[in-house]
């Protein structure tokens, strides 16, 4: 029989129907009902039955020896351990000496329940997730715009949309599926225009009408430009400006001040004034336009300033909510959504509402009935692992995620997790760069194992269901959570049946107390994030909900486009402008360190291989990690295509092979994500990847640190 199910990889969220035929073995195919793919799969989504044998599972608790060895234990000697170390902790040093670092890769209901012990009964914040690596850039942005981080469109503006813009993201190989549908609307009789806007090129190029090869970190002039180009070209929406936004002067200003003279723009970004001026012109003239973007704008410095400059150009032409336009951001994970939705980053609560917002924390509270509720914004990514460095933060949680390979100056963390007292990892795999630290090690359950939901880019819920028996005494992440839980004294608020009781009570509380009212009329909580339709979902219904885009209306509707009644979450339903002056990453390239280092993906691979690296069909596609570099600086730094080098940059080194794909500009080089220590050699990127981080979002600076190469 077949079970219908999510991707467990990218943010795009396909549908899925797998089965286990007669010979036992896993089938998967697209789901043609899923309104993300329509039966559609990319490499890695129709590989996934390759992927889920037990080689490496985590399979029993493990706790380490005095001697560094593991040894099987209980789950209830684990538990208790967890507890224990965890609780000595708060009780020697308060609630904010202990952390939790989470996953874009958990359910909803897990992140739910993690949130739920962290922010409303140990009291700390100090809750992240690797989330904050990928999209917290278009989270600030998303809220400095619509006052609550909202992607406004769906994925059929698409093949609605006259103009496709796509800003440092290779769609092509990271979202593979909203790809295939560009692809496909480009064979209509009047096909969109394509403008790819990125410092390489790469596979995504080839449904390009233009190709603007920018400056790495170039982006905001090049929309500060396109947002003064507007104006003075009459494309502006006045009505819509006057009538839905705030503080459009003060934007144009700050546009007009360093991008209103469109050949310097050009200059400044590295790019023909010709083809900066068809791109503008197109943007103009095209009413259905959708802009896309990726982490080439949220991994920067200035990545919520970029989201901005974005989101500004809309909203001049109040191209927003409607049919075939509006900003688009693509997550990586596929659940990056789900959790910002029940507050998996440490300036959040649950349900889209803020930490540092008394009535937020006050309504959060009374719902939960929570004895000791954080009052303070916790630690972000890069500083959490700075604090327990410092040995501020002792204990930490860290679930489905392996932060010694993806986190920015990797070595760091390295030392942060030998300092650290009590670390605990729940994990599929045993062996990580990451679980070497590890004094307990919690087997969780995998994708194919586990329930739940899980939200795409589009705002689309999805359930991913179980059609495998759990392997050994793998565990669902909520469910080991409660169990700590009640083991940290805390007796009501984790007596979860099932997952449905978890998922019915993230979405009562989307629905309390939302369009509460202050004294002076205005609406004090209006959250779009409302699942009041699912609010009371028996167990039934939730096994077979369908895929539904939030707000879920009373009638259990979902929404397939907001703010098209020019109706903003900001108290007062405007939109803001937001002014983008433009800035430089923070390290430039010097004679020491000449070249500038950029980070992504590659087709067929996800994070750190541990699912994509079982499946020969993808790891055959590109087998190694490599250094992507332009020819003339392979000769100048004396490499050659296909030898190893060495990269090296002020926070560490890695080796690889050298290969020229002829699309890095020159004074650049491109190395992948997924590599970690346990292969040959040690070929983390993030060891090499400068720890800036934007000041708004906390993301980090992941394209953009500057790097020698040499011969190894
Ligand atoms: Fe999975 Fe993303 Fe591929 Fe869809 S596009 S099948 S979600 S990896």
């Amino acid at each position: 029989m077949n079970v219908a199910t999510t991707c467990p990889y990218c943010g795009v969220g396909c549908g899925l129907l797998a089965r286990i035929d007669a010979s036992g073995a896993v089938q998967v195919e697209g789901d043609a009902r899923h309104p993300a793919n329509h039966g559609r799969l990319c490499v890695k989504g129709s590989a996934l039955a390759e992927t889920v044998d037990l080689r490496g599972r985590l399979l029993h608790p493990l706790l380490r020896t005095s001697g560094g060895s593991l040894r099987r234990t209980s789950w209830n000697d684990a538990l208790d351990r967890v507890a224990k170390g965890f609780g000595k902790v708060i009780e020697q040093h308060g609630p904010d000496a202990v952390a939790f670092y989470v996953s874009g890769q958990l359910l909803t209901e897990d992140y739910y329940v993690v949130n739920k012990l962290a922010k409303g009964y140990i009291g700390t914040a100090n809750i992240d997730t690797n989330s904050r690596l990928c999209m917290s850039s278009a989270v600030a942005g998303h809220k400095r715009a619509f006052g609550e981080d909202i992607v406004p469109g769906c994925y059929d503006d698409l093949e609605l949309a006259e103009l496709i813009v796509l800003v440092g993201s290779n769609t092509a190989w990271c979202h593979p599926i909203v790809y295939q549908r560009i692809a496909k609307a480009k064979e209509r009789s009047a096909p969109p225009r394509v403008v790819v806007i990125d410092p390489r090129h790469t596979a995504t190029c080839e449904s390009a009408d233009l190709h603007l090869p920018i400056k790495p970190g170039t982006d905001v002039w090049l929309f500060n430009g396109l947002v003064a180009f507007l104006f003075q070209h009459g494309a502006m929406d006045t009505h819509f400006v006057d009538t839905h936004t705030q503080g459009f002067e003060a934007a144009l200003a700050a546009a007009q001040t360093d991008a209103g003279d469109p050949a310097e723009v050009a200059r400044i970004c590295g790019v023909k004034l010709v083809d900066l001026l068809a791109f503008y012109a197109w943007f103009a003239r095209c009413e259905r336009t959708v802009s896309l973007f990726s982490q080439g704008v949220n991994q920067s410095s200035s990545g919520t300033d970029k989201v901005n400059a974005i989101i500004n150009c809309h909203l001049l032409t109040g191209r927003i909510g409607k049919p075939g336009m509006g900003p688009f951001s693509l997550t990586g994970q596929p659940n990056a959504m789900g959790g910002r939705e029940v507050g998996g980053l440490a300036n959040m609560l649950a349900a889209h509402m803020e930490l540092d917002n008394p009535m937020h924390r006050q309504i959060v509270q009374s719902f939960w009935q929570s004895p000791c509720m954080a009052e303070r914004v916790g630690l972000k990514a890069v500083d959490l692992f700075r604090a327990i460095e410092e040995g501020r933060v002792k204990a930490l949680w860290i679930m489905a995620t392996n932060p010694v390979v993806s986190l920015p100056d990797a070595d760091q963390v390295k030392r942060a997790l030998a300092r650290c007292e009590c670390v605990v990892s729940s994990d599929i795999v045993t062996h990580t760069d990451t679980n070497a630290f590890a004094h307990v090690l919690l087997p969780a359950l995998g994708w194919g194992e586990k329930d739940g939901t899980v939200t795409n880019s589009a705002r689309c819920i999805s359930r991913q269901r179980a059609f495998l028996p759990a392997p050994g005494e793998a565990r669902a992440d909520w469910h080991i959570v409660c169990e700590v839980a009640r083991r940290l004294g805390f007796t009501q608020g984790f007596q979860f049946e099932d997952v449905h009781a978890v998922f019915v009570e993230h979405a009562r509380l989307t629905a309390f107390r939302n369009h509460d009212v202050q004294a002076d009329g205005l609406p004090a909580t209006r959250r779009l994030l409302n699942l009041q339709g699912l609010a009371h979902v028996d167990r039934q219904a939730y096994a077979s909900l369908s895929p539904v885009q939030w707000p879920v209306t009373s009638d259990g509707e979902g929404v397939a486009r907001l703010f098209a009644d020019g109706r903003f979450s900001h108290v007062d339903g405007r939109a803001r402008f937001v002014p983008t002056p433009a800035r430089m990453p923070a390290h430039a390239a010097d004679r020491h360190y000449p070249l500038i280092l950029n980070t992504g993906r590659v087709r067929d691979q996800w994070h750190s291989m541990t699912r994509t690296g079982k499946a020969p069909r993808l790891t055959g596609h590109i087998a190694e990690p490599f250094i992507d570099m332009h020819p003339h600086d392979a000769l100048r730094c004396g490499v050659r295509e296909g030898e190893l080098a060495r990269v090296q940059s002020r926070w560490g080194a890695m080796v690889a092979r050298v290969k020229q794909s002829g699309g890095v500009l020159a004074g650049n080089v491109f190395v992948p994500i997924h590599w970690s220590g346990q292969f040959a050699s040690d070929a983390r990127v993030g060891s090499l990847v400068n720890p800036v981080v934007d000041p708004i979002s906390g993301e980090p600076e992941f394209k953009h640190t500057p790097v020698q190469v040499e011969p190894f």
